[in-house]
């Protein structure tokens, strides 16, 4: 059983085929083994290698600490694994992103007549499932959401049998030094951690998830975007525990579904806009002065205060609100003038949930160039979202110290306060209705025909 995106043992389709294929062809033993990829690895950025090593941590504690950790190319490693255990299947649940699907299909060739079987996925709709009926994939989310529905999901399977007999034929490389993370906290890894983080959103926030998903200040997410991020759980299990009104839960599922769905029929869309125009023709900001402003925003120091507390929660826990990674990122674009690319990859640096789907297309969608009806000349206005979204101003308080001593809802706006600066806070770098009316331009000229 090789595992990827799937670090548990519950509910997990590919390691119970992994268990009825060792009782049927073999001696009932399963080597569960875990490949540190230096493809993967080394792109990824601390927090997610941080987060990964807990992970892995829980899923061999579970395993009685039989998780065979191997280091290199899985085009080499698993051949010599299943040399080494005599193994007649390798088990897989598929992975549908670009490296993923390139990476199996040459493990395939490499594993000869052995063969690589991929059972399930971290979808509860696997990507490419389900289609419009001509056929064609969906590119706007609604519609998909339906069909989605329409389409369905299996219930969800039980932990594996007790008396799996785990083995390792090989001496295990050991886990790889962590990068480190310094102050930024991590919350508990694992599939435990991933259901006691379920329960108590369960149980004291999603009744009231569809008024409070919008509130920075309040817990009223579920902070789950990590755990299934890692497969700690299956979206289908959580699926299972929602009832008739938890409608705006599933459809916030949903997105991350079709996402998936849209990069593994646009692969290149990881990495460029979808509508083509954006990337060729649109004036972006450059030179030093691009330079200085993208290193504002990265460090929160726009002057714009809900902007910087979300770029300060990312350094600072490794994820933001979505909400505010909306305004952020509609900042960088619209009032930045940068490409959204720069902004995506600055999240995937950080981010603890970062996800090249859900990434790249939740920034295409705030820029206003990817799937969905999400118009260009919607443009956040960072001040306004503020106060709507964090109406006592306790979010900004929270991460930006420079402005705690300002009370209630006027954090959101410093420059009226006579002590505003009183404490290091910047002034705005830009103004946010010349930059909205700039930006709106620039757009038009290449929506033009020429
Ligand atoms: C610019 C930008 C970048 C993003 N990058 C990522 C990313 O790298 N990884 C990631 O998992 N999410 C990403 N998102 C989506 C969303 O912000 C996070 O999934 C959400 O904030 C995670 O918190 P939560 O688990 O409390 O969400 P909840 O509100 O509790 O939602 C439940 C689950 O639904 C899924 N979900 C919710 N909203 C979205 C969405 N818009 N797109 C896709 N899935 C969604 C997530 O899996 C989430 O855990 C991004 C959004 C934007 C606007």
């Amino acid at each position: 059983m090789w595992f990827r995106r799937d670090l548990r043992l519950r509910d997990n389709p590919a390691l119970l085929a992994a268990v009825a294929s060792a009782r049927e062809d073999g001696d009932g033993r399963v080597v569960p083994l875990f490949v540190v990829d230096p493809a993967l690895w080394l792109p990824s950025g601390p927090v997610r290698l941080e987060y990964l090593l807990a992970s892995l941590g829980a899923l061999d504690e579970s395993l009685s600490g039989a998780l065979l950790l191997q280091h290199g190319d899985p085009v080499e490693v698993l051949p010599e694994v299943v040399r080494a255990a005599g193994a007649s299947s390798v088990h897989v649940s598929g992975d549908f992103a670009p490296y993923g699907t390139s990476r199996d299909a040459a493990v395939a060739h490499a594993l000869d007549t052995v063969p690589l079987i991929a059972t399930g996925s971290p979808y509860a709709v696997a990507p490419g499932r389900i289609r419009k009926p001509d056929d064609t994939a969906y590119r706007v989310f609604t519609p998909f959401y339906r069909a989605w529905l329409r389409h369905g999901w299996r219930a969800p399977l039980g932990p594996p049998p007790p008396d799996v007999a785990w083995w390792s034929p090989l001496e295990c490389d050991g886990y790889p030094a962590g990068p480190g993370v310094g102050t930024l906290r991590l919350p508990p890894a694992g599939e435990q951690a991933a259901w006691d983080r379920w329960a108590a959103f369960r149980d004291s926030a999603l009744g009231r998830y569809g008024e409070d998903r919008n509130r920075a200040d309040l817990d009223g997410t579920s902070a789950m975007s990590h755990h299934l991020r890692f497969g700690e759980v299956h979206p289908r299990s959580l699926l299972a525990e929602l009832g008739e009104d938890d409608e705006t839960y599933r459809r916030e599922l949903c997105w991350r579904e079709f996402y998936a769905d849209v990069l593994h029929h646009e692969p290149a869309s990881a990495g460029r806009s979808l509508d083509a125009r954006f990337d060729a023709e649109m004036r972006w900001s450059g030179g030093a002065l691009a330079d200085e402003a993208l290193d504002a925003w990265r460090r929160g120091r726009t002057g714009y205060p809900f902007v910087d507390a979300g770029m300060r929660q990312l350094r600072a826990e490794g994820w933001v609100h979505n909400r505010v990674r909306m305004v952020v990122a509609s900042f960088l674009v619209k009032d930045l003038h940068l490409p959204w690319q720069d902004g995506a990859r600055e999240f995937m640096h950080w981010l603890r949930d970062g996800d090249l789907a859900s990434n790249a297309h939740g920034w295409q969608w705030t820029a206003g160039c990817g799937t969905d009806a999400a118009p260009f000349y919607r443009v956040f206005n960072p001040v306004l979202q503020g106060l709507k979204f964090d109406p006592d101003g306790d979010y900004v308080r929270r991460y930006v110290p420079e402005l705690r001593h300002l009370a209630g809802k006027a954090v959101h706006e410093p420059w009226n306060a006579p002590d505003g600066f009183d404490h290091g806070y910047p002034e705005r770098m830009v103004d946010h209705a010349t930059e909205r009316d700039a930006a709106l331009a620039d757009f038009e000229a290449i929506r033009r025909p020429s």
